[in-house]
C-alpha cells in the first residue's frame, strides 16, 4: 500500500499544475523507476534487501519531488475514504488511482504517455494509447500486490459516495493541483467508477 502511494506521489508531482518543475520531473521520474521496477519483488520478497532499498529510495525521491510539485485529486479523493472507513493511506489512493488518471485523460495524456515509458515501457501506439497502457500496467499492479480493485472490495457502501464526493470537495488545496478540475458530480463519477470497476 504504501509503495503504490509512493509510485502516487511521483505521477501526482508529474502531473501537478500550478508547481510542476524540472526538478520535480526528475526526481519523479527517477523515483518511478525504482519502485515501478521493484514494488513486486519487494512485496513478494520481502527479505530482498536490494528491492526494499529500490522502495526506500524512490520513496524518498518521489517525496521530494511533491514538496515541490503538489499532490493532487488521488490524494483529494483518497482522505475522505480514510477518514470515514479507517482504510490506510496507501490502499485509499490505490483504490482511486486508476479512476482519477482516466478522468485526467484529456489535459494529461501527454505526461502520462510520458511516464509509461517507465511503468509500461512495452507499451506502443499513439501518445493516447502509451497513458491508457499507463493505467492498465498500474491495475495489473495494485491486482499482482495482492490490494483490492475496487472500493466495493473494499467494503465502502453504495450509498456513501455522495457523501464522500462531498468531503473530497473539501480538499481544494489538492484540487487545485489536479491537470484537469474537478468539480462535485466529477469526484461522484470517479467514485462510482472506483466503486464498481472490475
Ligand atoms: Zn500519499
Amino acid at each position: 500500500m504504501t509503495g503504490i502511494d509512493a509510485m502516487v506521489h511521483a505521477i501526482e508531482a508529474y502531473t501537478s499544475r500550478l508547481r510542476k518543475n524540472p526538478l520535480s520531473d526528475n526526481l519523479a521520474r527517477e523515483a518511478l523507476q525504482l519502485l515501478g521496477g521493484n514494488i513486486h519483488t519487494a512485496v513478494h520478497r520481502g527479505g530482498d534487501r536490494d528491492a526494499r532499498g529500490a522502495m526506500l529510495l524512490g520513496a524518498c525521491l518521489a517525496g521530494q519531488a511533491f514538496a515541490n510539485a503538489p499532490v493532487a485529486a488521488v490524494h483529494a479523493l483518497a482522505y475522505p475514504l480514510g477518514g470515514h472507513y479507517h482504510l490506510p493511506h496507501g490502499l485509499t489512493n490505490s483504490l482511486v488511482l486508476p479512476a482519477v488518471l482516466e478522468f485526467n485523460m484529456p489535459t494529461a495524456w501527454e505526461l502520462y504517455a510520458e511516464l509509461a515509458a517507465i511503468v509500461a515501457p512495452a507499451a506502443q501506439g499513439s501518445g493516447e494509447a502509451r497513458a491508457a497502457a499507463l493505467v492498465q500496467a498500474l491495475r495489473e499492479l495494485i491486482a499482482a500486490i495482492g490490494l483490492p480493485a475496487t472500493l466495493q472490495q473494499a467494503g465502502v457502501a453504495e450509498q456513501d459516495l455522495e457523501l464522500l464526493a462531498r468531503d473530497a470537495m473539501q480538499q481544494q488545496r489538492l484540487l487545485v493541483n489536479n491537470p484537469r478540475e474537478v468539480g462535485h458530480d466529477d469526484a461522484l463519477a470517479i467514485y462510482r467508477a472506483a466503486w464498481g470497476a472490475l
